[in-house]
């Protein structure tokens, strides 16, 4: 059999997987264990759109991966069902507005799903939330607008649209009604809107708490009995993808990651069974896609003070400081040709590559001598220096000085 034969065969009938979508991230299952709770609130919540009344708007918020966009989907769906059984006009209109960042895409969607003419671009936001205020006086009924990642929109366009929408109610008469139901990650956003959208918004509040290590592995077993056959996940293997997540503030998402991407290098490999070594080298290698995507993203000179870090704390030291981050960035700039930024600036950098969680820096007491800040790395070298590498203009410096600082100059 050729290569090829035997890769599409492997596609085909893979040993280790039944199916492996059901371990992606925007697949909604039909189970979703302990968010009872949360499941029924937000039902009561919507409920009495079936009898042709507006729900409140709810606000929902808690960390990524505690289930928010799974239980909002969930609920939605079956509101959906429930409605065309019924049939009563619920129109349940999702949005997560990570991908449609603009207030226009925003509103157009919203135009599209009830039925509102629109062209792509070139009206005003003003206009086409006429439009939509205009064929919902048409066709009736409740209309449940769900913006998902709704810090992304009002980050970076404000939170007029928010207002728009949540006094639509008010053009509309009673011959439709708009509920919102706004999700976020980000608690310090809320903090940061308009009082009056605040308020509108947050008539109902549901917060998702994270998920802990036992939770995590009922959720990873549900989704594995589908998504794997029968007996090829080794007995630690849930237990420590469940661990590992519950670190990161108990994320079902990082947990299912880990699982499906240990059930691919499991594949990769032609192993029979997936082992807590694979899930070992599932977390590097997310970890180094993690990384590479931050480093790729940096601007020259975040990826030069970022490689000057490595270098000054390459050869077996574990930190450096401010000043010799310096050094190694000025001796950086003048080998390329570049145009140096300031001290000040550097140390500035140092702190956005901090946030980012790239590097670390703490205070470090030097007994009699006082404390110092000392500047560390916090993510594997080798997976910031690969990315680094990428970059064209540094990849030959990186060689050089990186091979140097390694042999002790
Ligand atoms: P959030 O929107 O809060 O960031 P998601 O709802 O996207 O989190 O959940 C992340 C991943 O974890 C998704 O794949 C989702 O299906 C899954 N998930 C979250 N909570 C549960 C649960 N209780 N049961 C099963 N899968 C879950
Ligand atoms: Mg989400």
């Amino acid at each position: 059999m050729s290569i090829i034969d035997d890769i599409f065969e492997n596609a085909v009938a893979s040993r280790i997987f039944k199916r492996r979508e059901v371990l992606m991230p925007d697949y909604v299952p039909e189970v979703l264990p302990h968010r009872e709770g949360e499941i029924r609130r937000l039902a009561t919540t919507l409920a009495p759109a079936l009898r042709g009344e507006r729900p409140n708007n709810v606000f929902i918020y808690g960390l990524t991966g505690t289930g928010k966009t799974a239980v909002t989907r969930y609920v939605l769906r079956r509101l959906r069902e429930k409605a065309a059984s019924l049939g009563v006009n619920v129109k349940p209109i999702y949005i997560n507005t990570r991908h449609r960042d603009t207030p226009y895409r925003v509103l157009a969607d919203i135009a599209e799903a009830v039925g509102a003419r629109v062209p792509f671009t070139g009206l005003s936001t003003g206009e086409v939330f006429l439009r939509i205020v205009k064929r919902l006086r048409v066709v009736g009924g409740i209309v449940i607008v769900v913006l998902d990642e709704i810090d992304f929109l009002v980050r970076r366009h404000g939170d007029d649209v928010l207002y728009k929408l949540t006094r639509a109610n008010e053009y509309l008469e009673g011959r439709a009604k708009v509920s919102i139901i706004g999700i976020t990650n980000s608690v310090k956003f809320i903090e940061a809107l308009d009082p009056r959208v605040k308020s509108s918004l947050g008539e109902e509040e549901l917060v998702f708490p994270p998920y802990n290590a036992e939770q995590l592995r009922d959720i990873l077993e549900m989704r594995a009995a589908e998504a794997f056959q029968p007996g090829v996940l080794d007995e630690g293997v849930i237990p420590l993808c469940a661990a590992l997540a519950a670190r990161e503030h108990g994320d079902a998402r990082r947990a299912l990651d880990l699982l499906r991407v240990a059930g691919e290098i499991a594949e990769r490999r032609g192993a029979t069974r997936v082992t807590v070594e694979h899930v070992r080298e599932a977390r590097r290698e997310i970890e180094r896609d993690r990384v590479g995507d931050i480093v790729r993203s940096l601007p020259l000179h975040g990826k030069l003070v970022l490689l000057s870090v490595l270098i000054a704390t390459g050869g077996g030291r574990t930190h450096t400081t401010t000043g010799e981050v310096y050094d190694v960035y000025q001796r950086l700039v003048a080998r390329l040709g570049v145009e140096s930024v300031t001290f000040r600036r550097v140390s500035g950098i140092i702190g956005e590559l901090d946030m980012l969680g790239l590097i670390v820096g703490r205070v470090i007491s030097r007994g009699r001598y006082g404390k110092t800040r000392v500047i560390e790395l916090a993510s594997e070298a080798e997976a910031v220096l690969d990315a680094i590498k990428e970059d064209p203009l540094l990849a030959e410096a990186v060689e050089e000085m990186a091979g140097r600082a390694v042999s002790g100059v």
